[in-house]
């Protein structure tokens, strides 16, 4: 990968990125911009061409160089309006700026009719030329190398033409430091230009990806943060609420149920035999028994009921608005469906019961270690009166 440094280098020699994908991004982020600015320049430009035609024919009235003149500012204007109409928002930046270099260096070689029909004012074109420079350099917004290649054009086709005129070597010499004047003031004015706007786009882009960067920060530490509160609040081997969260649940429900005068009832479950399960398979054989078991209450049970797990192969599960006889069917229900479950274990296929003992919130219960004892107490008597069975303590 590039480092950005390399990303946003600036030649200075072009005025452009040196990164061409980076110099392409700069070229659509001002494309609207420039597109508007060129149309604009070039139709104050024709409009000038033609304008001009007033004093041509003041000083020449209808003559031939008269016409000559005209049609040079005819054709230079059509092909500027030529060039204008056929500017879209989204025409590509160098063809632009080829096209109209090709009418700068029509304009500029037709330019110099203007020394052959009126020598009388040649001071004056010198001066316009010198304008035209500037003109060019600064506000016609071309690729930088394009601007440079049209101001050099007319500074040495003035030359030439002046020296086929007949000016002296001293007349030549003067002539050229006088059109380098513009010539160089135009260019260091583009150069210092267009680098502080490149410049200032790799800004806003070093900005944009420093904020992209922000953003999947952000969300990873809060897809972190919701992991972490999962796991504070999980038993990680099956996902069931741990002791902290269901504790918390317990509280609320049981505070819910006195406000609405409704009942709760609450299942502590154990697996039968569970020790033989770990001495005959293994205790991998039996963590996937307590994931199954897991699954199986998750899908059997209602969303608003709370299932925990108390430790080991024990688990507790709170059914609000259920009364014991209610609480009952459902844990039959439970007991059967997990009678019915076959369990891969991996070496072998099996099935396992469970004992489940079933109290429920009474007036007098302070807080909801009460109501657990006393459905332990069931969960005891139903162990010893031989296990797969559910038993109800009801005070
Ligand atoms: P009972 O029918 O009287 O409940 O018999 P039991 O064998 O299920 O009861 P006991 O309390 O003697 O055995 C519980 C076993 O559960 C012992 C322990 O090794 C196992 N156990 C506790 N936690 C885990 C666990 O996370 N994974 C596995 N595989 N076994 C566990
Ligand atoms: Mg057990
Ligand atoms: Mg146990």
């Amino acid at each position: 990968m590039k480092s950005s440094s390399e990303e946003y280098e600036i030649s200075i020699y072009l005025t452009e990125f040196k990164n061409r994908r980076t110099e392409d991004a700069y070229q659509r982020h001002i494309q609207n911009i420039v597109t508007g600015q060129l149309r604009i320049v070039l139709v104050i430009w024709a409009a000038i061409l033609l304008l001009f035609a007033v004093p041509d024919y003041t000083a020449l009235g209808t003559t031939r160089p008269f016409f000559y003149l005209l049609s040079y500012r005819l054709i230079i204007a059509l092909s500027l309006m030529l060039v204008i109409v056929n500017i879209r928002p989204d025409t590509d930046f160098f063809k632009i700026s080829k096209a109209v270099t090709v009418v700068v260096f029509a304009g500029i070689t037709g330019f110099m009719l203007f020394f052959y029909f009126r020598p009388e004012v040649t001071y004056w074109i010198i001066g316009l030329i010198m304008i035209q420079i500037v003109f060019l350099m600064m506000f016609v917004p071309i690729r930088f190398i394009l601007a440079v290649a049209g101001g050099l054009y007319a500074v040495v086709i003035t030359m030439v033409t002046n020296w086929h005129m007949g000016a002296t070597p001293v007349n030549l010499i003067e002539l050229f430091f006088i059109l380098m004047l513009p010539f160089v003031l135009g260019s260091a004015t583009a150069m210092r230009l267009g680098i502080s706007q490149r410049r200032q786009f790799a800004l806003l882009l070093e900005t944009e990806k420093i904020n992209r960067e922000l953003a999947i920060e952000i969300d990873r530490r809060r897809a972190l943060e919701h992991q972490l509160k999962e796991m504070a609040s999980t038993d990680h081997l099956t996902g069931l609420a741990n002791r902290r969260e269901y504790e918390v649940l317990f509280t609320h429900e049981i505070q819910r149920a006195r406000r609405a005068g409704s009942p709760l009832s609450v299942c502590i479950m154990d697996l039968d035999h569970f020790k033989n399960i770990n001495d005959t398979y293994g205790h991998g054989a039996g963590d996937e028994v307590l994931r199954s078991l897991a699954q199986l209450m998750k899908h059997k049970l209602r969303p608003m009921d709370v299932v925990g797990r108390l430790g080991g192969e024990e688990f507790i599960i709170l059914l609000p608005e259920t009364n014991v006889e209610q609480a009952a069917i459902i844990a039959t229900r439970l007991l059967d469906a997990l009678a019915a479950t076959e369990i891969d274990v991996g070496k072998a296929v099996i099935k396992v019961t469970a004992t489940i003992g079933i109290s429920a919130l009474l007036t007098h219960d302070t807080d909801f270690n009460t109501i657990i004892a006393r459905a332990d107490e069931a969960l005891y008597r139903g162990k010893n009166a031989g296990r797969n069975r559910v038993v109800i303590k009801k005070s």
